[in-house]
């Protein structure tokens, strides 16, 4: 767990030309044991056992919530519009109280809205040591323009990791080096639960959004969707950023289906071709029932293999 065995990018190839075979998609995904409860703003909690949990509130990213004596520990914040909302529901919590640690799995606003209440409160906000460089710069996307002004300092992680953490409670965290959504993405696994979370790196719910600018490609999904296979057992429940809890069936399955997609826009790259001629190829026609409308993922997705596969990259 403390070292999962390193990648290179020749290896994510051969992987992803090897997962192009044997196609297993469409395995349900797990579903949830309880419906969750809700509360009158919308918000609600999903149980995992009884010191962990889900949080949802509506429009946000997904929040994962330990509570136990030493306060409580989030894995992402929600954006900064939903703070009231988030601390509403974590007080609302068994055993609830103040919140002591957050991760950030990610730079993204989604991620980090907390982030600022909470590093002005003195509590601990750990990132990998690249998302808080990401949140100490201004990032602008060339796609549609959008600019991401920098966090305040004290908003910014006040405790940066390389490669693995722990944290006295025992759980235990670490760095996600494939970049299969930015090129700082963590996961958090919770061992006496035998939750992970793992943030945006697994999309659990549609065509994921391919952060190119910020370092995420789509080799980087296949490979983190083989990491993640070796951090996880068939009994691990895992939390994506976005969608449903998730089993290891799902990213066996996620992975059969990113690798298939690799493979093929990696055909179209060496053969020339642009992201729209790789629009127009529908490298995904046979997912697109399942998945939705793929035009905007396959664009990003075949822009994403510039920055790691052309000849000086
Ligand atoms: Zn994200």
């Amino acid at each position: 767990m403390s070292n999962p065995h390193r990648q290179t990018r020749r290896q994510v190839l051969k992987t992803a030309i090897a997962g192009a075979a044997g196609l297993v998609l469409g395995a349900p995904v797990r579903q949830l044991a309880a419906a969750p409860a809700q509360s009158p703003d919308g918000a609600s909690t999903v149980r995992l056992s009884d010191d962990l949990f889900v949080i949802r509130i509506p429009g946000e990213a997904n929040i994962v919530a330990q509570t136990g004596s030493g306060g409580v520990v989030l894995v992402d914040g929600g954006s900064a519009g939903a703070y009231d909302a988030l601390m509403k529901a974590v007080s609302a919590l068994p055993g609830g109280g103040p919140v002591q640690t957050i991760f950030n799995t990610h730079w993204h606003p989604e991620q980090v809205g907390a982030n600022e209440p909470l590093g002005k409160a003195g509590r601990t906000i750990i990132a990998h040591e690249n998302t808080r460089l990401w949140l100490a710069t201004d990032v602008t996307y060339p796609w549609n323009g959008q600019r991401f002004k920098r966090l305040a300092k004290v908003a910014q992680p006040n405790k940066t990791f390389y490669t693995t953490g722990q944290l006295a409670s025992g759980v235990r965290y670490g760095y996600l080096p494939d970049a299969a959504h930015t090129d700082g993405d963590l996961y958090v696994y919770f061992p006496q639960q035998n939750v992970l979370a793992v943030g945006d790196a697994v999309s659990g719910q549609g065509w994921p959004a391919v952060d190119y600018i910020t370092g995420g490609w789509i080799g980087g999904i296949v490979g983190g969707l083989q990491r993640l296979q070796t951090l996880a057992n068939d009994d691990t429940r895992i939390v994506p950023a976005h969608g449903p809890v998730l089993g290891m069936a799902d990213l066996k399955a996620q992975y059969q289906m990113y690798g298939t997609i690799y493979d093929r826009l990696t055909q179209l790259l060496n053969k020339g071709r642009g992201p729209s001629e790789a629009v127009a190829a529908q490298p995904t026609k046979e997912f697109d029932a399942q998945m939705g409308n793929p035009d905007e993922f396959v664009r990003r997705a075949f822009e994403s293999l510039w920055g790691y596969l052309s000849p000086d990259a």
